[in-house]
């Protein structure tokens, strides 16, 4: 990256989490998105980022449709995980998942959403890694009231990280960290990135703040992958 380009001054741009989806004829897919926003008003238009490697831009492509759910800041961990760190090509991410089919045919997410909106692709454009897709808003519905899930409480609250096909992925920092307590050591899933750290812990499957990772019980798993405890390592 050229020396005039700092990343952290990228860190600072606001994003909510969302579910993305589309079909291809029967079959369903969708992942985590980051990258959701409104562009127009008048009709109402969405613009969505996807990896072009992602099952769900090869899904958009083929049917011009997607439809999006707009999370709540009480998802689990380990549903996010499942749409953000597991390929439909690999599981059917919708077996075990709440949802109905959108009138355009993509699937629309229901659990721990707060609202649900579809759009037909008017346009697209090419950003490197990445297709940017214009959506015109053809239904959309609130399903609950509550707090949508910011990508910074993403972060901050949740411990989350982001897979390398997010396009605001960050490389991991080179310079070592501050020596902490190893009590307090973070542990990083090498499957999935998600960073353990006992200052949060992982409260949402019953694990206090302040549990050091020695002492998570064997059979504690990656709240995001589900990966085996001896899958993390050490943070420097
Ligand atoms: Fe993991």
């Amino acid at each position: 990256m050229p020396d005039k380009i700092d990343p952290r001054a990228l860190w600072n741009l606001s994003y909510g989490v969302y579910i993305v989806t589309s079909h291809d004829g029967d079959n369903l897919n969708g992942q985590i998105a980051n990258t959701v926003f409104q562009v127009a008003a008048e009709p109402p238009m969405l613009a969505v980022a996807i990896n072009k490697n992602n099952l769900t831009h090869e899904f958009i492509e083929k049917s011009g449709r997607f439809a999006v759910s707009v999370l709540e800041e009480a998802v689990p961990m380990a549903f996010i995980g499942k749409f953000g760190f597991k390929s439909g090509r690999d599981i059917d991410k919708f077996a075990d998942c709440d949802y109905k089919i959108s009138e355009t045919g993509c699937p629309m997410v229901t659990v721990y959403a707060l609202s649900i909106m579809e759009g037909k692709v008017v346009s697209s454009v090419e950003a490197a890694t990445h297709t940017v897709y214009i959506g015109e808003v053809v239904s959309s519905e609130v399903l609950k009231q509550g707090t949508p899930l910011t990508y910074a409480n993403y972060h901050i609250k949740k411990n989350g990280n982001e897979p390398k096909t997010a396009p605001t992925y960050r490389a991991p920092e080179t310079e070592t960290k501050n020596k902490v307590d190893i009590a307090m050591k973070k542990y990083k899933c090498d499957i999935c990135g998600y960073i353990y750290n006992p200052e949060i812990a992982d409260p949402d499957n019953g694990v206090g703040p302040g549990t050091a990772f020695a002492d998570l019980p064997d059979d504690w798993t990656c709240p995001v992958c589900g990966a085996a405890k001896d899958a993390f390592s050490p943070e420097d």
